[in-house]
């Protein structure tokens, strides 16, 4: 297993590397890393797009008496940095999105009509782990969530929303080709009613909101565990647990149902009756936090990522220096269409070319010789072996079909 340690994969494949002098758990991303990264923001802004959700951009910090009205600084404070004075006021930088939402939502009065209103962003969160927890992009002191607080007008409302989120959720985890059983596990995340310094007091709406997620997860026909004691301070959540390549288990997505911030924010819509009423919230992460996802699919391909998430999806490789001008032209044109492509112009062998494109787990390689040059074609090989000789426009077609499938 260790070899897919992406503690290990990561510099070595140049996707990124912690750098003691800018700080522990504050990973770097060099360009190839960061492609990926960017692919995988793109895949779930146009997942969620699809489905109804509207993208906002919030800032990383906001004022102390946010996060005491929000609860996060009595409940959460362990997690969270020091002030930032400003201009003597204190400011944190944010541990979680959901104040900033909430706030966003206040901005104006909104009907029964505009709810389910589904308020999604990919926000840079910090929180503070020990450095004994610190453990390459699986556990960071600053990431990308992919975070969504969803309001909603009913109970029932909140529940269809719930499986909405395990819909697209699954959706992502299958387009991972990860699987249940094997990748990962459902893990329904209770309270505990005796512990009030860590959750939000109201016995009732623990009952009831355990119950909904409960009926939920019973509902989709889903083996699921339960466990006490593992839920956020204002509600119980359904989490996705995968472990990586040293056994180590931890939330990669999750969907919680939320009773409280809608009374301290006081989250209301304007019912088909004409009268305020209170809102219920969802939250929820689709892809998770994108380093650690990123953790997690490094170590699931051992490196050897899907065409689309490649950072380098196609090689171009002239045998000798007479196939380099069409070689070089076949790059050019393989570029213009969107594919990230690297030509081989060095003097190395055709094997050793071959060798080192495969060492770095290239998809593609595509080798011009005399007779691709006489023919105006390249000889294409994917990872499954050699699939022949085709035009520059007929690999463009058939890589473009596999990227935008996400096969
Ligand atoms: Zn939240």
């Amino acid at each position: 297993m260790e070899e897919r340690d992406h503690k290990k994969l990561g510099p070595e494949l140049e996707l990124f590397y912690i750098d003691p002098e800018v700080g522990k758990g504050l990973p770097m991303f060099l360009p190839k890393g960061a492609t990926i990264k960017r692919e995988l923001e793109r895949f779930v802004i146009e997942e969620e797009v699809k489905r109804g959700y509207l993208h906002v951009h919030t800032p990383d910090l906001a004022r102390l008496e946010l996060y005491e009205k929000s609860g996060h600084y009595p409940h959460y404070q362990d997690s969270m940095y020091a002030p930032i004075e400003i201009d003597e006021e204190r400011y944190m930088l944010r541990p979680m999105t959901c104040p900033h939402h909430f706030q966003l939502y206040l901005q104006k009065p909104h009907s029964y009509r505009e709810l389910p209103m589904r308020i999604a962003e990919l926000a840079q969160l910090y929180r503070y782990e020990q450095s004994g927890e610190l453990m390459g992009l699986q556990r960071v002191r600053t990431f990308c969530l992919a975070d969504a607080h969803i309001v909603c007008a009913t109970e029932q409302q909140a529940a269809d929303e719930v499986g909405g989120a395990l819909d697209l959720i699954e959706y992502m985890i299958g387009v991972f080709r990860l699987k249940l059983g094997l990748d990962y596990r459902y893990r329904l995340s209770l309270g505990d009613r005796t512990n009030t310094e860590k959750y939000y007091k109201n016995d009732d709406a623990w009952e009831k909101s355990e119950a909904l997620l409960r009926e939920v997860m019973q509902k989709r026909g889903c083996d699921f565990e339960e466990a006490k004691n593992e839920a956020a301070f204002y509600g119980p959540k359904i989490d996705i647990q995968m472990k990586n390549a040293n056994g180590k288990e931890d939330t990669a997505f999750t969907v919680q149902y939320d009773f409280c911030m809608p009374d301290r924010f006081d989250l209301t819509y304007v019912g088909e009756d004409g009268t305020k009423k209170r809102a219920f919230v969802v939250h929820r992460s689709s892809i998770g936090a994108i380093e650690r996802t990123m953790a997690l699919l490094i170590e699931k391909y051992a490196g050897a990522f899907p065409l689309w998430l490649a950072p380098v999806q196609a090689r171009v490789l002239p045998i000798g220096e007479a196939h380099q001008a069409f070689a070089r032209e076949v790059a050019e044109q393989l570029k213009a269409a969107g594919i990230r492509v690297e030509l081989d112009d060095s003097n190395e062998s055709l094997g050793k070319k071959i060798r080192a494109a495969k060492t770095e787990k290239v998809p593609y390689l595509l080798v011009i010789g005399d007779a691709e040059v006489a023919a105006k074609q390249a000889t294409l090989e994917g990872r499954n072996g050699k699939v022949g000789a085709l035009s520059g426009s007929d690999i463009i077609q058939k890589l473009k079909a596999e990227i935008t499938s996400r096969g």
